[in-house]
């Protein structure tokens, strides 16, 4: 049976309001995002593309809470995570919020299946039907009882995209997910990863430097000195 929609399609789940950020560096404030506006409907797909240095994890990381904005709104959910304090913005992320980043960040001392499990019991949303599936569409079936060192690059990246997946967020965070993968092994790896996202009907917002996997997206934002690309086009 199939799992029932995550919410509805028409519901914005993410906005940014006039959102700005600067870090401080020896050389004085260097700032990267300038008052930045942002919308993300339930179920969309948003490529973030721009040259290296040009504040996409720095994006990634306010929408997920990981550090904070100097000024503007970020809402995720219906909820301003400015309004939250730490242990309000961790719940947020544990609740709505799948990350899948560079590094994989896999629990060295759990097998594959733990892993993969580990998420999806924290948030109490594990469903071992859905968790077979993905493990099959992973082609993870036969590596369950592995520990992450025992693991290729591609087959732990396999494994956090299904750990993350598995909980089934209203939002994944993916922050070139494939950027320490060969290009065919990326390929293969995103390529599941789009569909799985799209069948569990979350929101995604993907950092990306290929133009190719960019144009897979629902829409697509390219990043300059801090401002959205006013040639930034719709890919729809
Ligand atoms: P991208 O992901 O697009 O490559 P980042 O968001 O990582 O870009 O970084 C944007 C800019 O901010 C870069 O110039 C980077 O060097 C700088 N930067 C990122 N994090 C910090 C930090 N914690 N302190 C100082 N500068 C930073
Ligand atoms: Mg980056």
């Amino acid at each position: 049976m199939p799992l029932p929609p995550l919410s509805d399609r028409t519901e914005t789940l993410v906005v940014l309001q006039g959102v700005s950020k600067s870090y401080g560096t020896a050389e004085g404030p260097l700032m990267v995002l300038q008052a930045m506006d942002l919308t993300l409907d339930a179920g969309q797909s948003l490529a973030l593309t721009g040259e290296s240095g040009s504040g996409k994890s720095t994006l990634l990381h306010l929408v997920a809470g990981l550090d904070h904005p100097d000024q503007g709104r970020i809402m995720v959910d219906g909820q301003e995570i400015g309004g939250l304090d730490d242990k309000g913005r961790a719940s947020l992320r544990r609740s709505t919020v799948g990350l899948v980043f560079q590094q994989f960040n896999l629990i060295p001392s759990l097998t594959v299946a733990a892993n993969l499990a580990f998420h999806a019991r924290l948030a109490g949303r594990f469903n071992a039907t859905w968790q077979r599936q993905l493990t099959e569409r992973l082609g993870l079936d036969h590596l369950l009882a592995r520990y992450p060192e025992q693991l290729s690059g591609g087959q732990q990246q396999r494994v956090a995209i299904g750990r993350t997946l598995a909980a089934r967020p209203k939002l994944v965070l993916a922050d070139e997910p494939t950027g320490n993968l060969d290009e065919a092994t990326g390929d293969a790896v995103m390529a599941l990863m789009l569909s799985l996202v799209a069948e569990t009907g979350s929101s995604l917002l993907m950092v990306t430097h290929s133009d190719r996997l960019a144009r897979c997206l629902d829409r697509r934002i390219h990043l300059r000195s801090g401002c959205i690309d006013a040639t930034t086009v719709p890919t729809a």
